[in-house]
């Protein structure tokens, strides 16, 4: 039964992964979200429902476009295995129950979430903006997913954790900002940032963020210096890495803290 549900999201997070960058596109183009139709990069044909199969649309014209025959995007196949994986392991890996209408509900939030986080991922990689347009979306349903926590533990203790998470996730995001007068990161970093604290709503994971974010930057990154790649090297953005480093910690963040408490710290 988990697997069947496991194969069924990771489809549907094939289709998450192609709505993500069409979306992404279109904000790019300032084209209408709904009405309008893709079409190919190079000849504007319009695609139809056989070309936008997530995966295997790309698979089974060998990555060409049906009608002008050149290539597309590697964009689009990574993207939509992107969204796969994302929501399949999100399934696997959740770290709550889905027992009751309120965990539910906060399991499909993380969803949505999963999506809008998609598209900024998708967008700051290719053009280095966070787009408003999808960031405030993310506060709103980011603060749905924390009233789903708040709803189970209504204490001050869950909201002086939450503000302690924004001060870390957001608060120092500003202060680099102004330090570094927008050099380092970008403002949209500071409002990713504030979205991030609802996610993960204790300044420990907030914390946890910035270190996954930060280390794998610098995995990422050491390569293209040694080789001299510099000018690739300081164009790397920082939305990218510190949305995988939220997806980690939403699943991961209390299994990596209690971990450490007790092997680390012997606690
Ligand atoms: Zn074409």
């Amino acid at each position: 039964m988990s697997l069947i549900l496991t194969i069924y999201f990771f489809i549907l997070g094939l289709c998450f992964g192609s709505f993500a960058l069409a979306t992404a596109w279109r904000i790019k183009k300032h084209k209408d979200f709904v009405r309008d139709t893709s079409e190919c990069e190079h000849c504007k044909h319009k695609l139809a429902a056989k070309d936008l199969i997530p995966l295997f649309s790309w698979l089974s014209l060998g990555g060409k476009c049906r009608y002008c025959h050149k290539k597309l995007s590697r964009l689009m196949p990574l993207a939509e295995l992107l969204g796969g994986v994302a929501l399949a392991a999100s399934f696997v890996w959740w770290p709550y129950e889905f027992n009751s209408a309120l965990l539910v509900a906060r399991f499909a939030l993380w969803c949505v979430a999963l999506i809008l986080l998609l598209i900024l991922f998708l967008y700051d990689l290719q053009w280095y903006i966070l787009p408003n347009k999808v960031i405030y979306p993310l506060w709103g349903v980011s603060a749905a997913y924390f009233v789903t926590f708040f709803i189970s533990k209504p204490t001050p203790y869950t909201l002086a954790l939450l503000a302690g998470a924004i001060f870390i996730a957001s608060g120092l995001f500003y202060a680099i900002y102004e330090l570094s007068r927008g050099a380092w990161i970008g403002f949209g970093d500071v409002r990713l940032g504030f979205a991030i604290a609802l996610l993960v709503m204790q300044p420990i994971q907030a914390g946890l963020v910035l270190f996954i974010a930060s280390f794998v930057g610098m995995v990422v990154t050491i390569p293209l210096l040694v080789t001299g790649n510099k000018k690739l090297s300081s164009k790397i953005p920082f939305g990218p890495l510190l949305i995988l480093a939220t997806f980690i910690t939403v699943l991961f963040g209390q299994a990596i803290a209690s971990w450490y408490s007790t092997q680390i710290l012997m606690l």
